[in-house]
């Protein structure tokens, strides 16, 4: 396997996890195994899956059949919406650690507040429980807004660790960000590359191509300069090592502004104040 270092950043309550990793939404869960396997052989080591993407059991084989000790892995998996409540948690979150087969997961997630259901307090206890028993090492949300961060503040006792909410050059995201560095939550960027959209940009291409790279990796190295933690998703072979290139370049304090004037505000993904379970 090849040899490679990607940086780790570490989390409020002491676990490390690496900056860059392999995100698997979408990719069918007959084809995962073997697509998982392929990033493992090019250096990944950190697969970011979810009940919702029913391809758990896929990443789960492609570990195991690396010949590499578990430990050598950053898995994170989340608890759909239609599952949150208490006892619903604990028993989704079995049936998750079921098909990875492991014994435990690195980084468990709420997928999605959703504030209408009011459940997301309830099933955080029931994150806190699974962190007690030592089967998910850190626990943390995804597209929570600041109003349900501050509920989980202020009515339980463990704060989340990380925050994975939707974040590129279109939505830059920078009060959420903001509120999470002042209170020691990482932030972690989903669609870092917008699914692709944003990659004929002009100025974004004209960045690129000054330091003889993709605008893919420049839009990821922008990610990483900001202190994100991103799993871009691929299952095309070139493309997979591309997006783990990013270590021998880094762009400049006027480049980064140059990224900030992009931000519009505008999503490719559902508004997490809305969003109810399909
Ligand atoms: P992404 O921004 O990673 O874009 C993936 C797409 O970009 C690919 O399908 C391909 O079309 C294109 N692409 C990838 N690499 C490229 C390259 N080097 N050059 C040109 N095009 C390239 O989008 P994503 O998959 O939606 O997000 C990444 C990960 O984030 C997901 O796999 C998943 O793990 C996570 N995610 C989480 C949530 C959430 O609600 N928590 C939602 C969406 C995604």
């Amino acid at each position: 396997m090849a040899e490679l270092t990607i940086p780790s950043l570490t989390l409020h309550d002491g676990v490390e996890i690496p900056q860059l990793g392999f995100g698997v939404f979408q990719i069918p869960p007959e084809d995962t195994e073997g697509v998982v396997a392929q990033a493992l052989d090019i250096g990944y080591r950190h697969i970011d899956t979810a009940g919702a993407y029913r391809n758990e059991k896929g990443v789960g084989a492609a570990i195991a059949g690396s010949g590499l000790a578990r430990e050598e892995f950053f898995v994170t998996t989340k608890l759909w919406n239609s599952q949150q409540g208490f006892d619903s948690t604990l028993a989704a979150f079995e049936a998750s650690l079921g098909r990875l087969g492991f014994e435990y997961v690195d980084l468990y997630l709420i997928h999605w507040p959703v504030p209408s259901e009011d459940r997301f307090v309830d099933t955080w206890r029931a994150f806190e429980r699974i962190h007690e028993e030592g089967r998910a090492r850190t626990i943390g949300v995804s597209n929570f807004r600041v109003e349900d961060l501050e509920r989980l503040e202020v009515e339980t006792s463990t704060r989340p660790t990380v925050n994975q909410i939707e974040l590129h050059p279109r939505l830059q995201q920078s009060e959420l960000r903001g509120w999470h560095a002042d209170h020691g939550i990482l932030t972690e960027a989903w669609s870092p590359l917008a699914q692709g959209e944003l990659l004929d940009d002009e100025t974004i291409v004209a960045i690129a191509e000054r330091h003889g790279k993709t605008p893919a990796q420049a839009v990821l190295r922008w990610h990483l300069q900001l202190g994100n933690v991103v799993f871009p998703k691929s299952v095309t072979p070139e493309r997979i090592r591309e997006n783990i290139e990013l270590f021998d370049f880094e762009l400049s304090d006027a480049e980064m502004a140059e990224f900030e004037r992009l931000d519009r505000g505008e999503r490719i993904g559902p508004d997490p104040g809305t969003f109810v379970s399909p």
